[in-house]
């Protein structure tokens, strides 16, 4: 995969029936004159997430919705990754809050998950990462994956209720404030998705 593909501004699959990330993609690629249209809107089945990795997830939705379409198609996926949970819960990050999405369970698992593997002299690896993969692909199956990852710290508890899943458990390297009491625009500036955000932008706007 080294052929470099192009894309011309204009509609692009969004392989997603969230009408929620539709939105926030639209917001984000207005500027370079990209037009998310849903998959679910366009009818187009929604795949298992069935890969390991958070690429693997976001190729394969993308894949999926190529092929369905017939036209290039967006996906993303993201999670949180711990060091002392060896990169758990990862891929299952929005399944460890269950069917009722409760994050305030999922971050207690973590919490406690993390004291099971307490050292003998006491120690807990705090060390985590969020990451964020945006992949495109074409219908003819070629895909380009684009990633971003910021590392930080765990805290308990959690503290702030600006963000939404993981963000009051996570604070940023060289910052104070967790995800969830930082000003919005400041995560935004720095956050795995607008890392990989900014890598696609440069691609699609090249
Ligand atoms: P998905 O990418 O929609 O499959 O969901 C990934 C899950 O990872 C979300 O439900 C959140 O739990 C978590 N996650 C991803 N990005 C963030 C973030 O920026 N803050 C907090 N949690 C996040």
């Amino acid at each position: 995969m080294s052929t470099r593909r192009k894309l011309p501004p204009g509609r692009i699959i969004a392989a997603t029936h969230n009408p929620g990330k539709v939105k926030e993609l639209g917001a984000l690629l207005a500027d370079i004159g990209f037009v998310p249209v849903s998959a679910g809107e366009l009818g187009l089945p929604e795949p298992d997430e069935t890969a390991d990795t958070f690429q693997g997830n976001a190729e394969l939705k993308a894949l999926a919705a190529a092929l369905a379409s017939g036209e290039p198609a967006l996906a993303d996926d993201s999670g949180l990754a711990c060091d002392g949970l060896s990169g758990a819960p990862g891929i299952y990050s929005a399944r460890w809050a269950g069917p009722d999405k409760d994050f305030g369970a999922a971050m207690q698992k973590i919490e406690e998950a993390l004291k099971a593997e307490t050292t003998d002299d006491g120690e807990v690896d705090k060390r985590a990462s969020f990451t964020c993969v945006l992949s495109i692909a074409w219908p003819d199956g070629h895909v380009q994956s684009f990633e971003g990852v910021v590392r930080g710290q765990l805290v308990f508890p959690p503290r702030g209720d600006r963000g939404f899943g993981y963000d009051p458990i996570f604070v940023p390297e060289g910052e104070t404030e967790t995800f969830g009491e930082m000003d919005p625009d400041r995560k935004h500036a720095m956050s795995h998705r607008a890392i990989a955000f900014d890598k696609l932008k440069a691609f699609l706007s090249a």
